[in-house]
């Protein structure tokens, strides 16, 4: 149902047919309004930097956050966002009391998290983390905006659902993701009958020679060392097991409507190349750049222009090497799950997203091993495809009860696998 040609990426008019972005009223208006839904996170904080450094060009209509009431207000204050909502709704006396003497309206709970997304702004950037991100992303998409997509699992827990939803409201998804960001700068070199497979890369995280005893054993502050990426806990706990990439392949599936073998994942420490698509003739097309997460966002920011960007200059011949290596999924079993969850389908990639998510929490509380994140999911996901429950997800409740089933199943089995030895 993806459209693959130049200009015409992910894009959708009311017929369902490609429509060039350089068309629509809301590239061409001079002053964009923004929203950031998760603004005081990591990718919140790198957009927020290139707002900072365009204000003219640049109007903030909303901006939201979990609990971190200081920051939240710190930034409303700072660009004049008409709109702030905190999820955490115990926060909402403490937000109003940051925001006094300023114009900046104010919600809480998860009800305000959707208004936000909600709210008339040309451009959203839905960096929420985790399942909680799906519904203000898709109150986004609803009106038809150009959603920036950073929350991954917003595709990974109803990917399917969520892509027809933007296509019935003419929404512009840009993959924010620096990975699916360089597919999507590179399959516009060719038409999607012309398409051999994409290539995602991965640093291979801080464990990528470490032997399989170690990984097992891994502490919290080993797995927080990424050897290139400034990123949040979460995403970078998911670096270290793989499962970020795993996360990644589900993610570019849905996106780019690729079937699982279309979809190679490519091990290359120095971060450099971030994403590659191979074409009928051989011809391999590469996305290049510094590690920094600016580039991307500052690339869906600019779309379908370009943007000036803050990152370092990249100077190859100081990198001197690029190198590559395959995948290891006997070390890393968590990219491998992903696979079988994608080639299972209807749920299954949702309950491997809230598996991990329970899996990553347990491990950051010190009730389970690094090596048993991976266990972890694969126990849920097999109970899950044993308890024969797939179906179709039509609905973002579908995809929220899935996801509610899996947690509370992982929650479940957390205290045996907790107590297995690799
Ligand atoms: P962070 O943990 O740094 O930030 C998450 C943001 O979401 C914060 O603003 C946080 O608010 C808010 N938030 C957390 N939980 C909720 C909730 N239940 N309801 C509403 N808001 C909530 O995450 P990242 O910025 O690292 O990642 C955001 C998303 O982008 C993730 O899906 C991640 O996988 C994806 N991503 C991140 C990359 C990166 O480089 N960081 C790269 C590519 C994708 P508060 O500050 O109050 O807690």
């Amino acid at each position: 149902m993806v459209c693959i040609a130049p200009e015409a990426v992910l894009w959708f008019g009311e017929d369902m047919s490609p429509v060039p972005l350089r068309n629509n009223k809301a590239a061409a208006s001079a002053v964009r309004s923004v929203t950031v839904l998760g603004a005081t996170g990591s990718i919140g904080d790198s957009t927020m930097d290139l707002l900072r450094a365009s204000p003219d060009r640049y109007r903030v209509e909303a901006l939201t956050a979990n609990s971190n009431v200081q920051a939240l207000a710190k930034l409303a204050k700072e660009f004049s966002a008409r709109f702030v909502a905190i999820a955490d709704a115990s926060r909402l006396a403490d937000l109003k009391a940051a925001l006094a003497g300023t114009s900046t309206e104010c919600g809480a709970g998860e009800s305000a998290v959707i208004e936000a997304g909600a709210r008339p702004a040309d451009w959203v950037m839905a960096a929420v983390s985790g399942a909680a991100g799906l519904k203000p992303a898709l109150a986004a998409v609803d009106r038809g905006a150009h959603v920036a997509l950073a929350n991954k699992e917003c595709l990974v827990c109803a990917g399917d659902f969520f892509m027809q939803r933007a296509a019935k409201a003419g929404a512009c998804i840009l993959p924010a993701d620096s990975e699916h960001n360089a597919l999507f700068q590179a399959l516009a070199s060719g038409n999607r009958d012309e398409l051999v497979r994409v290539i995602i890369t991965a640093s291979g995280g801080p464990f990528r020679t470490w032997k399989p005893a170690d990984i097992e054993q891994a502490t919290l502050e080993q797995a927080l060392k990424h050897p290139n990426w400034s990123m949040g806990q979460k995403i970078t706990i998911d670096s270290a097991s793989m499962m970020n990439k795993g996360l990644e392949v589900i993610e570019a599936s849905y996106l780019f409507a690729l079937a699982p073998d279309e979809i190679d994942v490519l091990v290359h420490p120095q971060s450099i190349i971030h994403g590659m698509v191979e074409f009928s003739d051989r011809s391999v097309m590469a996305q290049l750049g510094s590690p920094d997460m600016r580039t991307p966002i500052a690339h869906c920011l600019g779309w379908p222009d370009r943007i000036k960007g803050p990152a370092a200059k990249l100077d190859l011949a100081k990198i001197g090497q690029l190198t590559f290596e395959a995948p290891d999924f006997e070390r890393f079993p968590g990219l491998r799950l992903a696979f079988d969850s994608l080639r299972t389908g209807k749920g299954a990639t949702t309950v491997y997203n809230a598996a991990n998510e329970v899996a990553v929490a347990a491990f950051i509380a010190g009730k389970i091993r690094f090596g048993a994140i991976a266990r972890l999911v694969e126990a849920t996901l097999d109970d899950w495809i044993r308890g024969g429950n797939q179906g179709p997800m039509t609905s973002a409740d579908d995809a929220i009860n899935v996801d509610h089933v899996a947690r509370n199943k992982a929650a479940a089995l957390l205290p045996q696998i907790a107590l297995k030895a690799s």
